[in-house]
């Protein structure tokens, strides 16, 4: 790194706090201190809320963000490798795009090397999907990922200690200090991560509604051209594709059950929606049509490349289309009957979201450890015409009482015009 100037962090905490801009070397040295110790978590803190209220432009989220990427290694690739792309989303409810996108571009002359988080808040995270696929290892090293890109042309991992350690470290103390809902701190620390892959291209998909971290399309707007702005800024091609998320992707939501959802799209069935919006996304960054990727989706090719890619990082092939129905077999598995007629008018998101959390598939603290088996399947989509006694979906439980309260978050959750 270069030397960067000394700086006396309380007067930069209060040139930010009072609205002045900050000089790039400046934010950098604040990181790289942050990152070694040398400023105390106090001062970063204070440093978050000021960024929170005051905001910064995009000469300095362009900073932090470059801060964010130097904190730790970045991906290096030999010389004449293919393109690099990955996509990342803002995270919602049933979102299993990714399972199916990254096997599926790496059958196209790219490489997919994917870090993905683990379910913040409601919504599921890549990482805790991927762990309920036996022995499946989402620690990999950098060293590692490469070989095996250039064995099979995808990875899917977690962020190492190697990787962004100036976001980790704010992250976790964004999250005691009510500073995570700050646009700039959310572009430089998903930034920072997906641009220290070393991408040619990236996709992201920012997604709105009562499942999604941006509640309205003008905030998602906001976020998915601030982003924009910082991936061409580090000479990255960046797409962003605003996308709803008002009801959840497809009919599954829970860990086990969302991989099994995915293996079906990677055979070419699975749900309409979770198909479109995987071939949406895919195609803003292949090199082929979207006729070839359906192609691929529905002949067999996207499947064996996921097959590869789970042998690779140690997981069971055999397992997969099996994970809820034998490996992770909720206890308790039951139908949910509409109780009158009618056509479908939501399927609300952030309901089925909180429900899915509270069943034992997301965290309730940050060490907490996750169910993979329960969660919802055959959910009912929006639009659909419904008699008493369909089902609305089944759910995936622990104990009957979960389920009970499972069946009455499902009858909130999904509303109907007569
Ligand atoms: N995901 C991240 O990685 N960082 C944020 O700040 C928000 C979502």
């Amino acid at each position: 790194m270069a030397d960067l100037p000394n700086i006396h962090v309380p007067s930069l905490i209060a040139r930010k706090r009072d609205g002045s801009p900050l000089l790039a070397e400046e934010i950098a040295t604040l990181v790289s201190g942050f990152t070694a110790g040398t400023v105390p978590d106090y001062q970063m803190a204070a440093f978050a809320m000021a960024v929170y209220f005051q905001g910064l432009d995009d000469a300095e989220t362009a900073a932090l963000t470059s801060a964010i990427i130097a904190s730790g290694k970045q991906f290096a690739y030999p010389p004449g490798h293919p393109r690099v792309v990955d996509k990342h989303s803002t995270g919602g409810i049933g979102d299993k795009v990714s399972l199916v996108l990254a096997p599926l571009l790496a059958c196209d002359d790219l490489w997919v090397p994917m870090v993905s988080g683990r379910g913040l808040g409601i919504t599921g995270g890549t990482l805790d999907k991927l762990e309920s696929i036996p022995g499946f290892d989402v620690n990999v090293k950098m060293a590692q990922a490469i070989a095996q890109l250039e064995e099979i042309g995808v990875v899917m991992m977690g962020q190492t200690a190697e990787f962004c350690p100036a976001d980790k470290k704010l992250y976790v103390l964004r999250d005691v200090t009510a500073t995570v809902p700050s646009i700039p701190l959310i572009v430089a620390s998903i930034m920072g991560k997906k641009l220290a892959e070393t991408l040619d291209a990236l996709v992201l998909d920012v997604k709105f509604g009562s499942g999604a971290f941006m509640q309205n399309e003008a905030n998602a707007r906001k976020l998915a051209d601030a982003m924009v702005a910082t991936g061409q800024r580090h000479g990255v091609t960046t797409i962003a594709i605003l996308t709803p998320m008002s009801e959840p992707l497809g009919h599954a939501v829970g860990n086990a059950l969302e991989v099994d959802e995915a293996v079906e799209t990677l055979h070419g069935r699975g749900p309409a929606d979770l198909r479109k919006l995987t071939l949406d996304l895919a195609e803003a960054v292949a090199n082929v049509d979207r006729s070839q990727l359906e192609q691929w989706l529905d002949d067999g090719t996207a499947f064996a490349k996921w097959q590869e890619m789970l042998t690779a990082q140690g997981g069971d092939p055999a397992s997969s289309g099996k994970l809820a129905s034998h490996i992770h077999r909720a206890p308790v598995i039951r139908d949910v009957l509409a109780k009158s007629s009618g056509t479908v008018t939501a399927v609300d998101a952030q309901q089925i979201g909180q429900a899915s959390l509270e069943l034992g598939a997301g965290r309730a603290t940050s060490d907490a450890t996750i169910n993979p088996a329960v969660g919802f399947d055959q959910l009912v989509k929006t639009g659909t015409l419904i008699k008493t006694g369909d089902l609305l979906a089944r759910v995936h439980t622990r104990t009957n009482n979960d389920a009970d309260l499972a069946a009455k978050a499902i009858h909130d959750a999904v509303q109907f015009e007569k």
